[in-house]
């Protein structure tokens, strides 16, 4: 899959589309999700333009998969997810439902989380 430079969160990088920053550095940024599941619920992106998690993975430098990750890290102890504890998911894909074609990883607090994901309804 090719990379959609237009798509919603390129639009955001480029400051094209406001968003409610919780965190920027040079390889990321993480912003609140227009459309929250959680009380909190904050989406990291990094800076460069790979599709998915799959892509980023593969493609992306040492330097940026390790920058990115630690602001993952960062952004969940800043929002004081730490305790009692947050989740961290990045869909990819049809099957996961993957709405964004930029690579993201959601962090959900705030509340009682279950015990990991549900089955979709078949
Ligand atoms: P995913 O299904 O993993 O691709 O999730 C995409 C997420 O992006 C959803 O949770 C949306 O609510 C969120 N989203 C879409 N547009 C925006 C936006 N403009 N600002 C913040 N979050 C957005």
């Amino acid at each position: 899959m090719t990379y959609d430079p237009n798509n919603i969160f390129a639009r955001i990088l480029r400051g094209e589309i406001p968003n409610k920053t919780a965190y920027e550095d040079e390889y990321a940024l993480a912003f609140h999700d227009i459309n929250p599941q959680t009380p909190t619920h904050v989406l990291v992106i990094p800076k460069g333009a790979y599709v998915s998690f799959a892509d980023f993975s593969a493609k992306a430098s040492d330097a940026e998969v390790l920058g990115f990750f630690r602001a993952v890290g960062k952004v969940a102890k800043d929002l004081g997810a730490d305790e009692p504890g947050y989740r961290i998911l990045a869909n990819h894909g049809r099957d996961a439902h993957q709405e964004v074609p930029h690579f993201h990883v959601h962090i959900f607090a705030g509340t009682n989380l279950g015990r990991m994901i549900k089955p979709a309804d078949r």
